[in-house]
């Protein structure tokens, strides 16, 4: 796999093959951190300064649900709930759109893209999922501000909070 640059939510550039591998390695070091399990990583997402994003990846190299284990799909599903239910209570996040790539070089990886109201701006972004994209650009090119940096990190933290007070998901707690 070729290493490429990617620039992170605050805007510091890094050099990186596999960005799966970089945030497993990274486990609870990783800026954003969410929750981690023997089998998944949870953290805000790497590169969209955008308030409780959150992404769900598998620390296999893997690109489908169909490859999953029994043990990553029993566990997979209860991370999505409790993730989805922290995002409501502790955000008060009231819709997400769930989008997963399989044509990717990364790890399996599910994201929980909040639906905030300034992303309902048909003329600048598009319908619905159509949005995505656009949404996503423009919270890179003009949502990198110290202010917003900021409460990207504290929603994390918030979120980190939350599952580091739940009983363990995969019994290592
Ligand atoms: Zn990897």
């Amino acid at each position: 796999m070729p290493k490429r640059i990617i620039e992170d939510f605050t805007g510091v550039k890094k050099e990186i093959k596999c960005i799966g591998c970089a945030i497993t390695e990274a486990g609870k070091n990783v800026s954003g951190y969410i929750i981690e399990t023997d089998l998944f990583h949870a953290h805000q997402d790497y590169e969209n300064p955008i308030s409780g994003f959150v992404v769900l990846s598998t620390k296999r190299h893997i690109k489908s649900f169909d490859e999953f284990t029994d043990e990553e799909a029993a566990e997979f599903i209860a991370l999505v709930r409790k993730i989805r239910k922290a995002q409501r209570e502790v955000l008060g996040i009231e819709y997400v759109y769930f989008i997963q790539e399989e044509d990717t070089e990364d790890h399996f990886h599910m994201w929980f893209l909040p639906r905030y109201e300034w992303m309902n701006d048909v003329e600048k972004f598009g319908r619905k999922v159509s949005s995505a994209r656009p949404v996503l650009q423009f919270a890179k090119t003009h949502m990198k501000t110290p202010e917003n940096i900021v409460s990207v990190k504290e929603a994390a933290e918030k979120l980190r909070n939350y599952f580091d007070n739940l009983p363990s998901i995969d019994g290592r707690r």
